[in-house]
């Protein structure tokens, strides 16, 4: 059987955490979606730099550090590093 393959089908699926929104995107950032805080009620947005490619959280970690347990915890790269996925809803 032969398939024709997307261009994005050989990249890492990234799932949308279980119960969160998929968010659309702004003038900077794609693949936005909610990430809940483990130790509180918060909200935080993770989201893909449109330009630079990175992934970001809206974190105070994030902000100070480059790096948090949030993207860590859906499998992506911190400190800015290119990274390429293909973003799935949950479920
Ligand atoms: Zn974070």
């Amino acid at each position: 059987m032969s398939q024709e393959t997307t261009p994005d089908s050989n990249l890492p699926v990234l799932r949308v955490p279980r119960g969160e929104r998929r968010l659309p995107p702004n003038s900077l950032w794609e693949n936005r979606f909610h990430i809940r805080s483990e130790t509180s009620n918060r909200l935080y947005i993770v989201a893909q730099n449109k330009a630079k490619r990175h992934w970001a959280c809206s974190c105070p970690s994030y902000r100070t550090r480059r790096s948090c347990k949030h993207l860590q915890a859906v499998g992506l790269p911190t400190g800015e590093k290119p990274y390429e996925v293909r973003l799935v809803e949950g479920n």
